[in-house]
């Protein structure tokens, strides 16, 4: 549910910022971080996770293994209907 922002390759350009559809992102230090409990990998607002779009630096922004991958409330009912 997340994507990170690998810190050794952040150069604190702020890109990112602005674009979170969930204000996921604040800067603390000299760097840029992503908040795990508010990142959905814009699901529901964009086709692509917007950090990644913009980030100038490639692998900088990536899923953060740490988390399963985001499922909005609609799918997860889904699944569990069909598994019923
Ligand atoms: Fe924000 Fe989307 Fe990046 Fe998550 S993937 S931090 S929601 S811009």
């Amino acid at each position: 549910m997340a994507y990170l922002i690998v810190a050794k390759n952040c150069t604190s350009c702020a890109a990112c910022e602005p674009e979170c559809p969930n204000k996921a992102i604040t800067e603390q230090g000299k760097i840029f971080v992503i908040d795990p409990a508010k990142c959905t990998e814009c699901i529901g607002f964009y086709d692509e996770p917007q950090c990644v779009a913009v980030c100038p630096i490639d692998r900088t922004c990536i899923v953060n293994l740490d988390y399963p991958r985001y499922q909005p409330e609609a799918q997860l009912q889904a699944e569990a209907q069909t598994q019923a």
